[in-house]
């Protein structure tokens, strides 16, 4: 582990330790003058971490939970933006993600379970608590070291490293070459979930047909090829399938929210929401209705298109929902019509709702996915109003699950060149400027970006950021190098998690490691043949994994040293 590694983990162990048993009090900067205020919250949070203890059967229920772009700094200043939107100073505050009671310790050996380090007799409690409740993953995709959201994808939902760009096929596909998608394809958790006899679910405020949701159901060397209108004439000729046609014909889905309607329809079929506007018409040259072909394979399947339809839906008569709020991406949260869209809170409670019925549990995918958006056009009001959103969702679901059947993990795909700085003062708006001056003589806000449409230098200088709205949820932060869209980072995100083996997650990671943990935490293939893994319901007799069939039985094998410890 090189010492940066090092350095992040032992950071993220501080601060997850820290943010672990905290109550929420209001805080008072008097207070905090007095040592008594910080000796009594470390007790507290110490004596939490000291009674955690990891839950270690196999898990009912899995919820991803994916921030797209939702880098470290990202959460650090969506924490801060939620304390100030609640009247606080809001460094203090802490994101429902934050407080998930993380497992520990005492009875769990460290992972030297591989046999290269002796057996302890006991494990200390301390550094185990610590090096598990987060874990940070290494997010690069197999042809870049800074990634993509469809190489990403395919990582922590198939479990095998890709290509940017592509979906659900290794890395033995090309990007963009049709005829080398056959063979090559894995599937992910959420489709060997559906197998096992599960209920399954995408929710999002992309569009479902985008490289994070997609990459839990298409097989696709182009994450582009959202409708047949976008894959070129050879991929067409060789067989090659856009993504909103495998939306509807490759896993079962049961519940699929966000947007997306324009890619499902005919070319010019009008839009409901917009329908004297003929950008948003539909798009196909097939001439196929996916929306009625997805209705009328399902029994008992509803099809909605706004917050009304939504609200509707009586979850516990409904197996199947489709709800297409939009033509393409979902608004952002701050340019969204209550009245007419649902927002992600009541997307993944009226999934979880219908999911939760089935009696062997579910597997629900929730995307923020317009964080990344926010991030790239240098809007970071939008982005970290996404954040906190996501992290209102995330606090939702844990209230609608149980945490000792429920594993809830919530991660990001990568990170952005979003930073905050500046020597600010404690309470400072997050999105305020930095009280000293730049050597330019013009201030500057807290918030920059490496590179993007921020960058504003004109005739040799910046403007004066103080006679602009800073505040506005439009305002594009300053960037030190111009790009028309800001770009993603390569630095490792992190991961947080509760419920049934959650302290499989621990230290630094590979990106796929997620989808093995989810696979394994839920009796999945290849990690179903476990004694406390409940028969078989339907199972395809395809391994699901593009394993040969000796990695299996070392998965297997690794499984049950796992389950040993
Ligand atoms: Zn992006």
């Amino acid at each position: 582990m090189s010492s940066v590694q090092l350095l992040a983990t032992a950071g993220l162990c501080v601060y997850l330790c820290l943010a672990a048993g905290l109550a929420a009090a209001p805080v008072s900067l008097e207070d905090e003058k007095a040592p008594a205020y910080w000796n009594e919250r470390a007790r507290r949070t110490l004596e939490s971490a000291l009674t955690l203890t990891p839950v270690t059967r196999r898990a009912k229920n899995i919820i991803l939970f994916l921030g797209d772009g939702m880098g470290i700094s990202t959460i650090s200043a969506a924490r801060i933006y939620k304390g100030q939107l609640e009247g606080g100073p809001g460094e203090d505050s802490r994101l429902a993600m934050e407080t998930f009671p993380y497992v520990a310790l005492a009875k769990v050996r460290r992972p030297q379970l591989l046999g290269n380090a002796p057996r302890a007799r006991a494990v200390p409690a301390a550094p185990s608590a610590c090096s598990r409740p987060l874990a940070a993953l290494q997010t690069y995709n197999v042809d870049r070291q800074v990634p993509d959201s469809a190489g990403t994808g395919t990582a922590y939902l198939c479990g095998v490293k890709a290509n940017a760009k592509t979906l659900g096929v290794s890395a033995a596909a090309v990007y963009g070459k049709c005829n080398t998608t056959w063979g090559n394809e894995v599937h992910s958790v959420l489709h060997r979930a559906k197998l096992s006899g599960k209920s399954v679910g995408i929710v999002t405020t992309t569009r479902v047909q985008h490289a994070s949701p997609g990459a839990s159901y298409a097989h696709v060397v182009n994450r582009e090829w959202y409708s047949d209108a976008d894959l070129p004439k050879e991929a067409a000729r060789q067989g090659c399938k856009d993504i909103a046609y495998q939306l509807v014909h490759n896993t079962d889905i049961n519940v699929i929210l966000g947007g997306g309607r324009m890619y499902m329809t005919p070319r010019k079929t009008p839009d409901p929401e917009y329908p004297t506007d003929p950008k948003q018409s539909g798009t196909r040259k097939d001439g196929l209705d996916l929306v009625e072909n997805w209705l009328s394979a399902k029994e008992g399947a509803r099809y909605v298109w706004n917050k009304e339809g939504l609200d509707a839906v009586d979850e516990n008569s409904t197996d199947y929902l489709l709800g297409l709020f939009e033509p393409k991406d979902m608004k952002y949260e701050l340019n969204r019509d209550a009245s007419t869209d649902p927002s992600i809170v009541e997307m993944t409670e009226k999934a979880v709702r219908i999911l939760r019925r089935n009696p062997r549990g579910f597997f629900l995918f929730v995307e923020g996915g317009r964080i990344d958006h926010g991030h790239h056009s240098s809007r970071a009001k939008q982005a970290l109003s996404e954040a906190v959103l996501l992290d209102r969702a995330v606090a939702r679901a844990a209230e609608l699950t149980d945490a000792s059947e429920t594993l809830t993990v919530v991660t990001a795909d990568h990170s952005h060149v979003f930073s905050f700085g500046g020597s600010t003062p404690r309470g400072n708006s997050i999105f305020g400027l930095a009280p000293k001056k730049a050597e330019d003589r013009r201030p500057y806000t807290s918030i920059l970006y490496g590179n993007g449409p921020g960058y504003a230098i004109a005739n040799g200088s910046r403007p004066d950021v103080s006679s602009l709205p800073i505040e506005d949820k439009d305002y594009r932060q300053q960037a030190a190098v111009p790009l028309d869209t800001e770009t993603h980072a390569g630095e490792d995100v992190a991961i947080m998690a509760r419920g049934p083996m959650a302290h499989l997650f621990h230290g630094v990671q590979e990106q796929n490691y997620v989808a093995h943990v989810l696979a394994y935490a839920a009796c999945l293939e290849p990690y179903h043949a476990g004694p406390e893994c409940p028969a078989p319901s339907c199972r395809s007799g395809s391994p699901g994994l593009g394993h040969p069939h000796s990695l299996l039985l070392v998965a297997l094998g690794a499984a049950s040293l796992l389950l040993r410890m």
